[in-house]
């Protein structure tokens, strides 16, 4: 049971990239962060307006001189003191995170990057073997990963209470883009336009979310070939998709389904994985995340509570208050963040056998999240043709 208390030797020196005022996810980043005390932030560039940065930095209590103008003053300037930073949080849109996150990690800094990594995966590549150089931590917020129901369905999978593994159902598909709201909110506006998104809007911006959440549940599988179609339904947003299938093939013959939307009306969240194996099924929802469905076949459905002893020891080590009360996206993005700390901390000392036991989405994860979506637009380009999976 978590009870706040420091899990690392000392908070890690932290700052902001983006996630200034107005921002959509900086806060969550803040929230997670600071909850444990496992990071302090001490410095930022938290806006690409210098002077609102400033303003913001302020007022979260940031010293006035430590609140730069943009990432490349903030890395410089830091490198000098004797009490600078050592590790960034980068939550800017998409088409800066790999300028931004190469800066860091040529700083020597540890790095919380904002999915997707990167446009391509060469670019994914050049940043995962500078990682592996400099010996520092990239962790990618995939939020609903630290969820401890996560680690549940990962654990009753790895452990057979399913049966071999047949199907694996995936599902993020809102509906709050089912007209071109990006007119009027410029938050949404740069999702829609490749030259700030990438090659992909759903795909990159909500599919790779369940994409890694079945990753963390079966991190054997591996893909073999899939196939995809994508639509631009509100017609402004071509040549990014706002709707998208894809199915796949594993190696062992299992298959694979996901369905993403911005454009699936009505619809609040929709994020779903459902595994399917020969004897039973989970489910799991984002909209109830405290329950995990437990299907067997031919008996009553079964709904897995968080917080509750029948549950594997590993769902339990992240609970911070007992079972009946909701735990949600904060804790789980809190889980994620005090779990990266340690990674720092244990990479610092060298000690990669503890960053692994951690199980956090590190750069594997990045750099996978953006084969998974490069190797989809070719395919749904080449007109929804199975591809095999490069
Ligand atoms: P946003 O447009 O709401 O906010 C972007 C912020 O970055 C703003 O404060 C802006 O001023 C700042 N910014 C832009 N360029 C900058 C630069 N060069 N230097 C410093 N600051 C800069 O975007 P958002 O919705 O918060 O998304 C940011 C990133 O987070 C995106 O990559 C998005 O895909 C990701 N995201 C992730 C999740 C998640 O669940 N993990 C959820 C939402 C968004």
């Amino acid at each position: 049971m978590i009870q706040g208390d420091l899990k690392v030797t000392a908070p890690i020196r932290w700052a902001m990239v983006g996630g200034g005022r107005g921002s959509q996810i900086g806060y969550s980043h803040r929230c997670a962060a600071l909850r444990d005390n496992s990071f302090q932030l001490v410095a930022g560039a938290f806006d690409i307006d210098p002077e609102r940065g400033r303003e913001f930095g302020e007022s979260l209590r940031v010293a006035p001189e430590r609140c730069y103008p943009d990432y490349q003053t903030l890395f410089a300037e830091e490198a000098r003191r004797e009490d600078g930073i050592q590790a960034v949080s980068i939550a800017t849109p998409n088409s800066t995170h790999f300028a931004i996150c190469k800066a860091a990690l040529e700083a020597g800094l540890h790095v919380v990057c904002e999915k997707p990594l990167c446009f391509s995966v060469d670019e994914a590549e050049e940043l995962r073997a500078l990682a592996q150089e400099r010996r520092r931590i990239v962790g990618v917020t995939y939020g609903y990963a630290g969820h401890q129901l996560i680690r549940q369905a990962r654990e009753m999978i790895a452990n057979g209470d399913l049966g071999e593994i047949r199907m694996i159902h995936m599902q993020f598909a809102h509906g709050f883009h089912s007209e071109a709201v990006e007119q009027a909110n410029p938050g949404t506006r740069w999702r829609v336009d490749p030259r700030y998104a990438g090659p992909s809007y759903v795909l990159g911006d909500l599919a790779t979310h369940p994409y890694y959440i079945a990753e963390m549940m079966l991190p054997e599988l591996r893909i073999k070939r899939l196939l995809c179609s994508r639509q631009s339904f509100v017609a402004s947003r071509a040549p990014l998709e706002d709707n998208a299938y894809v199915l796949m093939e594993y190696e062992g013959g299992a298959m694979g389904h996901l369905w993403t939307s911005a454009v699936n009306a009505g619809s609040m969240h929709g994020q779903k994985v459902r595994v399917i194996g020969s004897r039973a099924s989970v489910e799991w929802w984002d909209e109830h995340p405290n329950q995990l469905r437990y299907e067997v076949q031919g008996e009553p459905v079964r709904i897995l509570e968080r917080g509750m002893d029948y549950l594997y020891p590993q769902a339990r080590e992240d609970d911070r208050i007992g079972a009946g009360h909701p735990e949600g996206l904060f804790e789980a993005w809190s889980n994620l963040y005090y779990r990266f700390a340690l990674a720092m901390e244990a990479m610092d000392r060298g000690d990669t056998t503890a960053v692994e036991a951690l199980g956090i989405p590190d750069i594997d994860a990045g750099v996978e999240g953006v084969r998974w979506v490069e190797n989809c637009v070719r395919s749904a380009d080449a007109g929804a043709v199975w591809v095999d999976y490069a």
